[in-house]
């Protein structure tokens, strides 16, 4: 009784059946004509051409054909792979040129969009306002002076004649650096910057300080213990009240427009005498105190016409003296106004807050401002 070939199993060869190949073949070919993308593609090319796919382990059993069953068995799996891979590289092309297709479409560019949908920051309106203060002032030849908001007791209080008694120096209105021996303050106003200046040089002095000050208030809509203030101070030969009234009905119709000027009441300031309070007129009703046609009491000023905007008054010659500068042949004056409280009037602010909040929604809307 003979045995079978040893090199013929039909177990292992039966993938190597006419119609089994067949079969291979077309589960091939449907596998790649259903494939809906380059992924689907891959899969059905691992799956019906790679090591373990039937086509690829009938091939490699060619070999163990009889000589005389090789040729036929050869010629039917070439054609059947032969087929597939005929029909993967024409559906890869296919499915290439679908994808390109697809980017073009998504990745169009429409030039129509708004371009600027990351919205840039804005200056903040304290900055912008002190611009346009500064440059008020230096269209009429004055200099802007900056000075240290940490500053000597002496520079902030002494110069300025406020004595060792005065009710500013406190520790309820001002802030002392420790140790208090050092006789550092946060400075309270702008004026040790004019000191500074007097100190430094000769008259002629036409100098406008814009900047940061400190004091105990607590914060509130109206109050803050961090605010801004401009100071100016004049000092040359035969300055009088009259120049310090014009200047100021310049920076207030600068500032708030055409027929918005200033008048003054009389008060008390330790560095200046005479003193003033200076108010402005109100720029929503224009002085009259009412509001539009209608009846009412205008609100921004309560009727009155008027607001109040800052103090002021011909340079006390004590403060002259200290700084060095002969007050027998100068004399000068000074001004100061809240920044802040400028800017809430120019702009309709109800609350100071709304200046120191960082809300970019609030500082966007001055961005523009020139
Ligand atoms: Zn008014």
């Amino acid at each position: 009784m003979s045995g079978p070939n040893s090199d013929y199993d039909p177990v292992e060869v039966s993938t190597l059946q006419p119609e089994e190949v067949a079969a291979a073949r077309d589960a091939a070919l449907a596998a790649i004509a259903g494939a809906t993308d380059l992924e689907q593609l891959k899969q059905a090319r691992i799956e019906h051409t790679g090591d373990r796919s039937p086509l690829a382990l009938a091939n490699r059993e060619i070999g163990a054909l009889p000589p005389q069953a090789r040729k036929e068995a050869g010629q039917r799996i070439g054609q059947a792979r032969g087929a597939v891979s005929q029909a993967l590289a024409a559906r890869q092309e296919v499915l290439e040129a679908e994808r390109e297709e697809r980017m073009l479409v998504e990745e169009t560019v429409d030039v129509t969009l708004p371009a600027d949908r990351f919205p840039t920051g804005a200056r903040h309106p304290i900055t912008t306002g002190s611009e346009l203060i500064a440059d008020i002032f230096v269209a009429m030849g004055w200099e802007v002076a900056e000075g240290p908001v940490i500053e000597a007791e002496w520079l902030n209080f002494d110069a300025l004649n406020l004595g060792p008694d005065h009710p500013a120096r406190t520790m309820q209105d001002t802030f002392w650096t420790a140790p208090a021996e050092d006789h550092v303050v946060l400075r309270t106003h702008t004026s040790p910057v004019q000191a500074r200046t007097m100190l430094s040089r000769q008259p002629p002095i036409y100098v406008v300080c814009p900047g940061r000050v400190f004091r105990t208030d607590e914060y509130d809509a109206t109050h803050s213990p961090m605010f801004h203030q401009v100071e100016g101070l004049a000092v040359d030969e035969g300055i009088t009240m009259g120049h310090l009234k014009g200047t100021l009905d310049h920076f207030a119709t600068s500032m708030f427009g055409e027929g918005i000027t200033t008048r003054f009441r009389p008060s008390f300031f330790p560095f200046t005498e005479p003193s003033a309070e200076v108010d402005l007129v109100c720029f929503v009703c224009r002085g009259t105190g009412l509001n539009g046609a209608g009846p009412e009491s205008c609100r921004t000023c309560r009727g009155e016409g008027w607001i109040e905007w800052g103090g002021c008054g011909v340079v006390n010659p004590r403060v002259l003296a200290a700084c060095g500068i002969d007050s027998e042949r100068y004399s000068g004056f000074a001004f100061g106004m809240g920044i802040d409280r400028t800017l809430m009037f120019r702009h309709g602010l109800e609350d100071l807050r709304a200046l120191f909040e960082g809300d970019i929604r609030f500082t966007t809307a001055f961005g523009t401002e020139l």
